[in-house]
């Protein structure tokens, strides 16, 4: 009796894809991978970017709340302490904010910007609205 699916008839019992087949699936999965990888650590770096950089202004507006509610001039610089709420309402931040590369923030003094000390690019208050196109080293 003649098979009634000639292609299924000629599989070898108990293998559903041949080598050929797997190799064109990893290959196909390698290239997606290899187009969207890029593409996804740009973005990662972009985000932390503009977290920084959002941070930054976080911290050089409550210290410039803290001048102005001590009366302190120009040239002054708070401590971290003197930022962050105790618990009692008498803070300008209610936590002090993470950097999120993994670096820490420098408190400068009241009326210049506070930085960054990370050397990843746009971490810092002098390159907002800058736009990644180089991929972050591994942090
Ligand atoms: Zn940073």
């Amino acid at each position: 009796m003649k098979a009634m699916n000639p292609p299924l008839a000629r599989r070898r019992p108990g293998s559903a894809f041949t080598l050929i087949e797997v190799m064109i699936v990893v290959a196909i999965i390698g290239i997606i991978v290899g187009i969207a990888a890029p593409a996804w650590i740009r973005a990662r770096s972009q985000s932390r970017m503009k977290t920084c950089q959002e941070n930054l202004q976080k911290i050089d507006q409550s210290k410039e709340q803290w001048a102005l509610a001590n009366n302190k001039k120009p040239g002054s610089t708070p401590a971290q302490s003197d930022l962050v709420d105790p618990g009692a309402g008498t803070g300008y931040l209610k936590s002090f904010p993470t950097e999120p590369s993994g670096g820490n923030y420098v408190i400068k003094p009241v009326g210049e910007d506070s930085e960054c000390d990370t050397t990843f690019p746009g971490h810092s208050l002098a390159e907002v609205g800058l736009v990644i196109t180089d991929i972050e080293p591994s942090s």
